[in-house]
């Protein structure tokens, strides 16, 4: 069964009386090639075990299953977990579940997997939910090897953006202070059904097993990174002071040119190092603030 025939997957839903939910958003790939090229480099060990999210009628998670020792996919849509049943039965190595992969305790879950092995994480995501799921995946701490996913071609742009160039967001800090992403390929709208309005990309992160920078309280790198660029157009001790009651402004533009940096730089141009320094800084100017 070629499940990237359009006319095949149509056949299946209308067998099982189902309609494309946008609201999950259900863009099916088309296009074979694609699909295997992202079952093909989505992890380099063919003993792991894939998580994968959202299996739609199933042509990844195919791919994946010949691929790796272990499958397991998590699809929301209830009405879609009889048409997997179909499609998947031949593979004994494929467990999906029919949960809202928000919901799902990914650490329980895996716990079996990462003691026998590797696991990485392969996904055409829907695209209403490509952060929360990216942030869930890396802040869950779950050491996964890989985490390959197809997200639309602008959201790529800024993932796989270098920190501290002009496209860089909050998100593209925080994924390279988890681990190190690029882009693989682009894979036109002409590749899907239905075909989504942009253009999409497949990027891959491979998560640092040793993180290269480490602040000395999680939160508050965070809390700087968002700060920092909550209001991109302010100057940095601008943007900190609209964030961190707690100093004054004076005392933030200390920090900041204690470091080495002009008064004017903008968020935007810190690397996840510089980014480290400067929420340890922050995170010792407000613990002894609060000692006096
Ligand atoms: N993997 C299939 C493919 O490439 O053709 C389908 C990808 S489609 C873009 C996204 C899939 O994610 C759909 O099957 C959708 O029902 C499922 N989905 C949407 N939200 C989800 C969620 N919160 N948890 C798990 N699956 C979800």
């Amino acid at each position: 069964m070629n499940l990237c025939d359009i006319k095949t997957i149509k056949q299946l839903m209308a067998m099982f009386s189902l309609n494309f939910r946008k609201e999950f958003g259900q863009n099916f790939l088309t296009n074979v090639s694609v699909v295997e090229d992202i079952a093909d480099n989505c992890c380099d060990d063919s003993e792991s075990t894939i998580l994968e999210i959202g299996p739609g009628v199933g042509s990844l998670t195919r791919e994946l299953a010949v691929r790796y020792k272990k499958v397991i996919s998590i699809e929301i849509d209830s009405g879609l977990i009889p048409v997997l049943k179909y499609t998947l039965g031949e593979f004994s190595n494929v467990t999906v579940i029919n949960s809202d992969v928000m919901k799902v305790d990914l650490s329980e879950l895996l716990a079996p997997y990462f003691e026998r092995g590797k696991v990485s994480v392969c996904a055409n995501l829907p695209y209403y939910i490509t952060t929360p799921i990216l942030m869930k995946l890396l802040e869950s701490g779950l050491p996964f090897d890989y985490i390959t996913v197809m997200i639309q071609s602008e959201v790529a742009d800024r993932l796989c953006t270098a920190p501290g160039s002009k496209d860089c967001g909050a998100i593209t800090s925080v994924l390279n202070y988890y681990g190190k992403p690029e882009r693989l390929f682009r894979v036109g709208a002409h590749n899907f059904v239905p075909s989504p309005k942009v253009e999409s990309s497949v990027i891959r992160i491979q998560l640092h097993k040793q993180k290269p920078f480490i602040p000395e309280n999680e939160d508050m790198f965070f809390r700087t990174v968002k700060a920092a660029f909550e209001q991109r157009r302010k100057t940095l001790p601008n943007a900190l002071s609209s964030s961190f009651g707690e100093l004054s402004k004076e005392q933030l533009t200390s920090i900041v040119t204690e470091l080495g940096h002009s008064p004017d730089i903008r968020g935007e141009k810190l690397n996840v190092e510089q980014f480290c320094r400067l929420s340890d800084n922050i995170y010792h100017a407000i613990a002894s603030q609060k000692q006096e």
